[in-house]
C-alpha cells in the first residue's frame, strides 16, 4: 500500500459518522453500536476497503468492522461507504496489536485478514498479522466457533501462516494455493490487492484456521 499523507485525512477520520473513534470505550459492547446482537466479522489491514464495503452490503445480518492503521488509506474506505446506505458496518484506525484492549473475550465470530504486509525480515515476523503472536490475540477475542480467514498472493507468508497455525494449535479448515482455481473460488469477494495480483497472473493462496476440536476437516492441498 503506497502512504501518502493526505492533507485532512486525520481530520476526515474524526468528523465521520461512520469511525468509531474511541474503540476501546466500546470493549464487550459492540453490540449497543450497531442495536443488535447480529455476529461480528472484522477484516483486519482492511486497505481501501472494497471486500468489506461488499459483504455488509451482501450480508445486512452480520456486523462489520474494518480495521487500518492508516488514515490516508482508510479515507479511501470511507469515500465507498458514503455511497452506501447500510447500518452494519463502522471503520477503526487502528494498529492490530491494540486488539485485545478494543474487543472483549470471544466478542467477534470471524476475522478476515487479506493481504497482509510481509514483513519479509525475520526481526519483524511478530508483527506479521499471522504470527504467532497474533493467533493469541485471536484466541482471546473470537468465539470458540470463530474463524480466521486469510488470502495472500505471498508464498513464504502463506508458508509461515501455515506454521503459525499448527505451532498456535489451531485446525486448518481450509487451504488452497490457487484460490482462483478452486472449488472455493464460487463466493470469493476480491479486494484491491487481489484483482490486481491475479491479474498479473499470480496465484492467490488461501486458508481458514479454527480451534473447533473435532468438527474440522483439512480440505488442504498441498503447497509444497
Ligand atoms: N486488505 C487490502 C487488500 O487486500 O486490498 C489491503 C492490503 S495492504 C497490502 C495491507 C493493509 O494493512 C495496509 O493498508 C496497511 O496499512 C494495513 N495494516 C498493516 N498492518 C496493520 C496493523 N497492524 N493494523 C492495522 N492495519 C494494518
Amino acid at each position: 500500500m503506497r502512504l501518502r499523507n493526505i492533507p485532512g485525512a486525520r481530520e476526515a477520520m474524526l468528523e465521520s459518522e461512520f469511525v468509531i473513534q474511541n474503540p476501546k470505550s466500546h470493549r464487550n459492547q459492540w453490540k449497543e453500536v450497531f442495536g443488535n446482537d447480529n455476529p461480528i466479522h472484522l477484516e483486519i489491514g482492511m486497505g481501501k476497503g472494497r471486500f468489506i464495503t461488499t459483504l455488509a452490503l451482501e450480508n445486512p445480518d452480520i456486523n462489520y468492522i474494518g480495521i487500518e492503521k492508516y488514515s490516508s488509506v482508510l479515507l479511501r474506505a470511507l469515500e465507498k461507504r458514503e455511497q452506501i446506505e447500510v447500518s452494519n458496518l463502522f471503520f477503526i484506525r487502528m494498529d492490530a496489536e491494540e486488539l485485545t484492549e478494543v474487543f472483549g473475550y470471544h466478542e467477534v465470530a470471524r476475522i478476515y485478514l487479506n493481504f497482509s504486509d510481509p514483513w519479509p525480515k525475520e526481526r519483524h515476523a511478530k508483527r506479521r498479522l499471522t504470527s504467532k503472536e497474533y493467533f493469541a490475540r485471536y484466541d482471546q477475542i473470537l468465539k470458540s466457533e470463530g474463524t480466521v480467514e486469510f488470502k495472500t498472493d505471498n508464498r513464504d507468508l502463506f508458508l509461515f501462516s501455515l506454521e503459525s497455525v499448527e505451532e498456535s494449535g489451531w485446525n486448518l479448515v481450509l487451504s488452497t494455493a490457487d484460490l482462483h482455481h478452486s472449488i472455493y473460488c464460487a463466493d470469493n469477494v476480491m479486494t484491491e490487492y487481489e484483482e490486481r495480483f491475479s491479474s498479473q497472473g499470480n496465484p492467490i493462496y488461501k486458508m481458514v484456521a479454527d480451534r473447533q476440536p473435532a468438527a474440522s476437516v483439512n480440505t488442504g492441498e498441498s503447497v509444497i
